[in-house]
């Protein structure tokens, strides 16, 4: 499979007045070309921050990349300058927020706000770009085309503003989509419709996705792979069979019990206790060992050493570690 992007040892600080934020410690991973991919995690766990800084949108100050690479295509967008980057973002990839209506602008009619990107960015005539939007429209499933590229953000529905942030995100044809918590600010009916535009549209387009979201139930279908953070750092990574039905790190675990599943009967749903660590001092070990009912000595003073449990599924905890292992048999005797 042909590889888009690359993640390798990535990390975020944010200079703040009571220390250094350290938001991403040491994320790698990788995205394949017409893959989804989610990543998933409680809120603060580093995963906006990582595509924030994927797209090099990190404030600076007061945050910084300060180690890592980024590698899109081929290209270290670590290195680039910010004009080549104004190139590549909106182009070569796009991104979704959360709220529709706050990445909207209310004064201007949609077919404006559509057109903008496009002719901005490709050599394009008035008349080319109309009918590139009319045909946006008609790919994200907005009746009346030509009549609703006439109206403003207001007049639309929610689902239907998130439809149209979705076709500006896609006016330029990008290879990467990242959508960072696109159904969090709708309801239920309206997420499922979302979730199954986005399928359509990738397989419409051959477009490779990063989904962003704090829920496990939403990445459910349509995710190829997912990666799950916790306290900035990538705790466990595979497919979604293998997240799903064969998850090994406790916070995992702890998580699909947290979420109600469509796909299992009904059990109760159990939340995590406690919160994750303050990121001003992240602890030298796991950072889940407060909250795990498993933690064992070690757990607390050295981070897992990552083990390998398929080519895909890989996992960041003690427990798969034969040697961690005859440590808890030695200590419940
Ligand atoms: Fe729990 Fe230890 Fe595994 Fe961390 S390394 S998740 S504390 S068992």
């Amino acid at each position: 499979m042909e590889e888009i992007l690359n993640v390798r040892n990535l990390h975020v600080n944010f200079s703040t007045y009571g220390g250094t934020v350290k938001g991403v410690r040491g994320v790698s991973f990788h995205l394949n070309k017409g893959e989804t991919l989610a990543i998933v995690g409680e809120s603060g766990c580093g995963k906006s921050v990582t595509a924030n800084a994927i797209m090099r949108l990190i404030p600076d100050p007061p945050g910084k990349i300060s180690d890592g690479t980024i590698t899109f295509k081929g290209k270290a967008l670590t290195n680039v300058s910010e004009k080549e980057m104004r190139s590549i973002r909106g182009v070569d990839i796009s991104m979704i927020f959360q709220d529709p209506m706050t990445a909207l602008n209310p004064t201007l009619t949609i077919g404006t706000q559509l057109v903008e990107g496009l002719l901005e960015h490709r050599r394009t005539t008035r008349a080319e770009a109309k009918e590139k939007a009319l045909e946006m429209m008609d790919l994200v499933g907005i009746p009346n085309p030509e009549e609703r590229l006439k109206q403003y953000p207001h007049q639309f529905s929610g689902g239907m503003r998130q439809r149209i942030v979705i076709a500006i995100a896609l006016i330029c044809d990008p290879e990467l989509l990242i959508a960072d918590e696109p159904t969090t600010a709708l309801d239920v009916t309206i997420q499922a419709q979302i979730l199954e535009l986005f399928e359509q549209i990738q397989e419409q387009t051959g477009v490779s996705i990063i989904l962003i979201t704090h829920d496990l139930g939403v990445v459910a279908k349509i995710a190829d792979r997912i990666v799950v953070m916790y306290a900035g750092k990538i705790i466990e990574e595979g497919t979604r069979k293998e997240i799903f039905y064969q998850p090994e790190h406790p916070y995992t675990k702890g998580l699909l019990k947290s979420v109600p599943r469509l796909d299992i009967k009904a059990e109760e749903l159990i939340p995590i206790d406690g919160t994750p660590p303050d990121l001003f001092s992240p602890p030298q070990g796991c950072p889940f060992t407060a909250r795990c009912p498993m933690a064992m000595e070690v757990c607390d003073k050295v981070y897992p050493i990552q083990s390998e449990l398929s080519d895909t599924h890989k996992v960041d905890c003690w427990l798969q570690d034969e040697r961690a292992q005859q440590l808890l048999a030695s200590s419940s005797r």
